[in-house]
C-alpha cells in the first residue's frame, strides 16, 4: 500500500471524537447513543472504503474536517427520521396505478381507520353477547347485501384470496383453467406459481384463443377439485376467439359435482357500461350466475384498502374460513375499517360515484376534466416562470392496475415545456420535490393529466411547477 493511502488510513475521523462532537451540539439530542454511533461508524468506514478502492482517484481524496465528518453522520440520523412513503400527485392519468398506491381512500375510510384504531376496539369481541367474535362479521352482512352473497371472508389481498380458496377446496387435487386465463398479473402474481404453492394441480384446457365448454368437460376425472375462471384484467385477446361463460361453467359443475371459482380481479359494484366505459361483470353479475365462490380486489375497481375478498356458499366459505392458513393471511384492523366505510358508501350509488375517487375519475365527463386543466393553465400563466410555457393537450388517461385492459378514457392534459429544462429534468425536479407530482413526458413537453387530480391538489401542482422551474429542487 502506498504511503498517501497510509497517511489517509491514519487521520481517519475517530467515532469517539466524532460521538463527542455531536453530543456538545445537542443537534442529536434524543436519539438514541448506538444510532448515532452507527451512523459515525457507517460515515468512517465509507471513507476506509473510497481510500483503500484501487482508484487513480485516491491521489485527489481528501479527507473532510472533522466539523464536516460529524455533520455528515448527523445528517444519517436525522435522515431515518425523515418518511419515506410519502403522498404523491398522481399526474399520469393511470386511475388505478399500482405503484402510486392504487386507490385513495375516501374521507370516511380515513375516519374510521382514526376512530377505530385510536384506542381500542371490538375487532374479536361480541358486543351483545359479551364474547369473542369474528373480525370478519364486521362486514360480512354489507358484502352478502351489496352482492346478493350467502357468505363473505376478507383476507389480505387479492393473491391471497386466491392462494387462500384453491388450498383450502383443491391442495392435493386438479383444478381445471383455461390456457386464455392463465394470467400474469404483475408483482409476481401469476396464476400457475399460485396454483403450484397453494398445492392445488393445474389441468390447463383449451388454447391461448379458444377454450369451449366441452374443453373443461373432457378434462374432469376423479382427481378434479376445482374449475377455477380467471378474470383477464389487463390484456385481452382478440380476433379468434371462445371461451366458455360462467353462467355454462356453474351448470357443469352442478352436473358434474364439482366447485366453481372465479378469480374476478378487479370487482366491480357498478355497472360501468352507463357510464360509457366497458361492460365489467360486477360482482353482483358473478354471484346471481351461481359461481361457488368469486375472489377479488378491495383496491382495484372498488377503491377501498388493499384487501382480498372472497364470497360464496355458506359450506364453501366455512372450509376456507377454518383453514389454518386463512390466520396467516388474515387482514388487519385498519384494513377492516377502511373497507368498511367504503362498502357502506356503495349503499347509496349516487355516493359511490362521487366520494369514491377512482369511480370518479372513471367516470367524470370530459368537461369537468377541462374545467381543473383550464384552472391549473390559468393559476401557472398568472405569474409564469420565465421561459415556461402551458397548453392544453387532449389525450388519453388509462384505467390501469388490472382492472379494465385496453381502456382508455378521453382526458385533457396540461403540457409544460420551459426554455431553461428538458422536459426530461422538469419531469425529474416535480418527481424529487418537496410534494412529489408525477408526470408523463411526450413530445418533449411534461404532461399533466387533470383525470387524476383532485381539485384541492391543482394549486399544489401550480406551487411544484414554480419550485421546479426556479431550481427548487431538493
Ligand atoms: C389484481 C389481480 C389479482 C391480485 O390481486 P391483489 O389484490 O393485487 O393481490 C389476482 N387475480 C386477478 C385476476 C387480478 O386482476
Amino acid at each position: 500500500m502506498d504511503e498517501r493511502k497510509q497517511e489517509l488510513l491514519r487521520n481517519l475521523p475517530k467515532i469517539d471524537e466524532m460521538m463527542l462532537r455531536l453530543e456538545r451540539t445537542d443537534r442529536l439530542a434524543g436519539f438514541s447513543r448506538e444510532l448515532v454511533k452507527e451512523a459515525c461508524r457507517s460515515v468512517v468506514e465509507e471513507l476506509r472504503g473510497r481510500i483503500l478502492a484501487d482508484t487513480a482517484k485516491t491521489k485527489e481524496l481528501r479527507l473532510p474536517t472533522k466539523e464536516a465528518a460529524a455533520e455528515r453522520a448527523a445528517a444519517i440520523v436525522e435522515g431515518f427520521g425523515a418518511y419515506r412513503l410519502r403522498r404523491v400527485i398522481n399526474a399520469t392519468g393511470v386511475i388505478l396505478h399500482t405503484n402510486l398506491g392504487r386507490a385513495p381512500l375516501c374521507r370516511e375510510a380515513l375516519e374510521r381507520v382514526v376512530e377505530v384504531s385510536r384506542g381500542y376496539s371490538n375487532l374479536e369481541y361480541d358486543l351483545e353477547q359479551g364474547e369473542r367474535g369474528l373480525r370478519y362479521d364486521h362486514i360480512r352482512r354489507l358484502l352478502c347485501a351489496l352482492t346478493g352473497a350467502e357468505d363473505a371472508l376478507v383476507v389480505n389481498n387479492n393473491a391471497a384470496a386466491v392462494l387462500l380458496v384453491l388450498n383450502s377446496l383443491a391442495e392435493g387435487r386438479e383444478a381445471i383453467v383455461s390456457r386464455g386465463e392463465l394470467v400474469e398479473i404483475g408483482g409476481e402474481f401469476r396464476i400457475p406459481d399460485v396454483m403450484a404453492k397453494s398445492g392445488a394441480r393445474l389441468k390447463e384446457v383449451g388454447t391461448t384463443n379458444r377454450t369451449r365448454l366441452a374443453d373443461y368437460e373432457r378434462a374432469i376425472t376423479p382427481e378434479t377439485g376445482l374449475i377455477l375462471k380467471v378474470h383477464t384484467s389487463n390484456f385481452r385477446v382478440v380476433g379468434f376467439t371462445e371461451e366458455a361463460d360462467l353462467a355454462s361453467l356453474v351448470e357443469l359443475g352442478k352436473r358434474r359435482g364439482l366447485t366453481v371459482m372465479d378469480d374476478l380481479g378487479s370487482g366491480c359494484f357498478v355497472e360501468l357500461d352507463r357510464y360509457g366505459l366497458e361492460r365489467e361483470p360486477t360482482v353482483r353479475d358473478c354471484v346471481a350466475a351461481g359461481v361457488d365462490v368469486v375472489t377479488f380486489s378491495g383496491d382495484k375497481l372498488l377503491g377501498g384498502p388493499q384487501a382480498g375478498i372472497i364470497l360464496g356458499r355458506r359450506n364453501v366459505l366455512e372450509r376456507i374460513r377454518n383453514n389454518p392458513l386463512n390466520r396467516a393471511l388474515r387482514i388487519d384492523k385498519l384494513t377492516l375499517a377502511a373497507l368498511e366505510a367504503t362498502l357502506v358508501k356503495y349503499l347509496r350509488p349516487e355516493e359511490a360515484l362521487s366520494d369514491i375517487r377512482v369511480l370518479r375519475a372513471l367516470t367524470e365527463p370530459l368537461e369537468g376534466v377541462r374545467k381543473r386543466a383550464r384552472r391549473l393553465a390559468a393559476l401557472v400563466r398568472r405569474d409564469l416562470p420565465e421561459g415556461m410555457s402551458v397548453s392544453l393537450v387532449d389525450g388519453m388517461s388509462m384505467a390501469g392496475g388490472g382492472s379494465l385492459p385496453m381502456r382508455e378514457i378521453p382526458t385533457v392534459l396540461v403540457g409544460v415545456r420551459t426554455a431553461r429544462l428538458s422536459s426530461a429534468a422538469l419531469e425529474e425536479r416535480l418527481r424529487r420535490g418537496a410534494l412529489p407530482v408525477i408526470v408523463r413526458v411526450a413530445d418533449d413537453m411534461v404532461l399533466i393529466d387533470l383525470r387524476t387530480i383532485d381539485p384541492e391538489e391543482v394549486p399544489l401542482i401550480r406551487t411544484a411547477l414554480k419550485a421546479a422551474a426556479e431550481g427548487q429542487a431538493r
